[in-house]
């Protein structure tokens, strides 16, 4: 299992599981409290080579460690939410499987807690209470206030801090992508498999083709949804999530001329373009920003996409007016 990842993005939790694995004062339970992408599942399966590991500790080397680099060790029980929910069932599962007595350590994951209906929970909870000693278990969440406090607070909480954009831009080049597209990557998530996956998403670089040109007819008083009609019809193919990944490129872009226009351009995005083009005035550009930001937030409600597309555009245009 390679831990670099982990090890470099979340020192402070690494250097805390190990701390106590050494001591000897590692808790039973644990809650991974943090955003998606923040290597949650890295940390529990680092924990989880710790306290397996025939040889000390994460030696990579040993059977059980070989083993869980595939994702199959027998010590090894993870949960996640069946659909939208952790069920009752799932934790009566966990509960036989570690219902025998073992010399055998074991660790069992349950991903997105929150997710557990109260029954799931309750039953959870008796089983936490009765925990033999060479058992472990790590929680995570991405949202810990969802978590039922009886949970909480028998658990060890260790809060994993999202990773900067920062870091994401460094480590996609020095996977050798370049500069703008690393900056561009690294705005729109910080989940290093994610980042990955889009740099050789083909749609990406259509938005990303896109969102020049409405800019472009932005700066030049054009009309911006026509521009979009005319280059845009692949996106009413796509679902919500793409439509996000489209408006976080239109505020992004928006914001670089801000920063441009108030000498900020150590903090712009999109560095290939030439913003000395720029026509509109540091006003117009706020306005223009916050009618997108305005239309951002629709798309993560039950609005219809394509009424968000022509309205926004609509609004856009009478400022350009
Ligand atoms: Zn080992």
């Amino acid at each position: 299992m390679d831990f670099s990842n982990l090890f470099n993005n979340q020192k402070t939790v690494v250097r805390l599981i190990k701390n106590s694995f050494d001591h000897n004062r590692l808790f039973h339970t644990y809650l991974f409290n943090g955003p998606r992408g923040s290597l949650k599942m890295d940390g529990a399966i680092y924990l989880a080579s710790l306290v397996l590991c025939e040889n000390g500790g994460a030696c990579g080397q040993c059977e059980e460690c070989q083993k869980l680099d595939k994702w199959g060790n027998e010590h090894l029980f993870i949960v996640s939410p069946d659909g939208d929910t952790i069920k009752k069932e799932q934790i009566d599962n966990l509960e036989h499987e570690f219902g025998f007595r073992s010399d055998k350590t074991r660790v069992f994951i349950i991903q997105q807690i929150d997710k557990a209906t109260l029954s799931a929970a309750n039953t959870l909870l008796k089983f936490l209470e009765e925990l033999p000693d060479n058992c472990f278990g790590i929680l995570t969440t991405e949202n810990i206030n969802k978590v039922i406090p009886t949970i909480r607070s028998r658990s060890q909480i260790v809060t994993f801090l999202p990773i900067s954009s920062e870091v994401v831009r460094k480590e996609l080049e020095e996977k050798g992508i370049e500069n703008e597209l690393a900056s561009i990557i690294s705005k729109l998530t910080n989940n290093m498999s994610i980042a990955s996956r889009y740099t050789k998403s083909k749609i990406l670089e259509k938005f990303i083709e896109l969102v020049k040109a409405l800019s472009e007819e932005i700066e030049y008083c054009g009309d911006p949804y026509l521009k979009f009609m005319e280059m845009g019809q692949f996106i009413y193919t796509l679902d919500r999530d793409k439509a996000r990944i489209f408006f976080d490129l239109l505020v992004t872009i928006q914001d670089d001329k801000v920063n441009y226009l108030i000498n900020r351009k150590d903090k712009m995005t999109f560095k290939s373009l030439e913003y000395s083009n720029i026509n509109l005035s540091k006003e117009t550009e706020i306005e223009i920003l916050e009618i997108i930001l305005k239309f951002r937030e629709r798309v993560d409600t039950n609005a219809n996409i394509d009424m968000i597309y022509t309205q926004m555009f609509v609004e856009i245009g009478k400022v350009l007016k």
